[in-house]
């Protein structure tokens, strides 16, 4: 029997579309490109980013035209790699965010009193529409530390231990972090997962302030304070990185 070809080979390739930011239209998708004139490249390459998108980098000696002709000889592999990155969502209007894990949608009103808030699985925010990103963020970051704050005063109080002070971040490669004077550092992404997902981080976080190491007794303290750490852990593994497709 003949077999087609997988349904991944048979995707349109991406439209370079020229301007100050110029980008790749591949279906419904834009994905920035960025080019990169670098003394240490030796010869014409490309990078595809999570966040950036796509990297084109060229050697000092190479023309931004010979480049694009490059990237555009090579555009059936940048297609490839462009679909198995999760698309992101920006904070904008009509994006959905899972707050806590519930999906919410993100609606401009412009012409409201007040910043943000978030209603019957709705996100409000007034303003300039250009305002809104930054807005949705500051909002998830206050958001983030008001569901972490209690915790961990809770956590704290359970092992009766001390923390210096709570700090929220957009670390690439962690959800938490404890420094040995006790501050207490997390990812305000935590914000949009499940609840007990969150909790887990907290109890991972505090339990360091007791065991600064991943030992059994650590392990054993974390266990103490937390009971979802399995299933916790394994949604981490499983779902953590889609948490980066969010924001800016
Ligand atoms: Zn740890």
């Amino acid at each position: 029997m003949f077999k087609l070809r997988s349904s991944s080979s048979l995707t349109a390739f991406p439209e370079y579309i020229d301007g100050p930011h110029p980008y790749l239209q591949l279906e419904q998708r834009q994905v920035p490109v960025e080019i990169k004139h670098s003394p240490r490249a030796s010869r014409l390459k490309l990078r595809i980013d999570r966040q950036a998108g796509v990297v084109l980098i060229l050697p000092l000696r190479a023309s931004t035209k010979e480049g694009l002709a490059f990237l555009k000889r090579e555009l059936p592999w940048v297609a490839e790699k462009i679909e198995k990155i999760p698309e992101t969502i920006p904070f904008l209007p009509e994006s959905k965010l899972p707050l806590l894990g519930t999906p919410h949608i993100i609606k401009h009103v412009p012409n409201e009193r007040g910043l943000v808030w978030s209603e019957d699985c709705q996100i409000f925010v007034t303003g300039q529409i250009e305002h809104v990103p930054r807005r949705i963020k500051d909002w998830i970051k206050k958001a983030a530390k008001r569901e972490i704050t209690p915790r961990v005063l809770n956590y704290t109080a359970q092992l009766g231990v001390m923390h210096t002070g709570i700090t929220l971040r957009d670390q690439k490669t962690r959800w938490g972090s404890c420094s040995s004077t006790g501050q207490l550092n997390f990812s305000w992404r935590l914000f949009l997962m499940p609840e007990f997902v969150l909790d887990y981080v907290v109890a991972h976080e505090v339990a360091h302030l007791r065991h600064m190491n991943h030992s059994a007794q650590f392990w054993g303290v974390v266990n103490g304070l937390n009971t979802d750490v399995k299933a916790a852990k394994k949604w981490l593994t499983r779902h953590g990185p889609e948490a980066h497709r969010y924001g800016p």
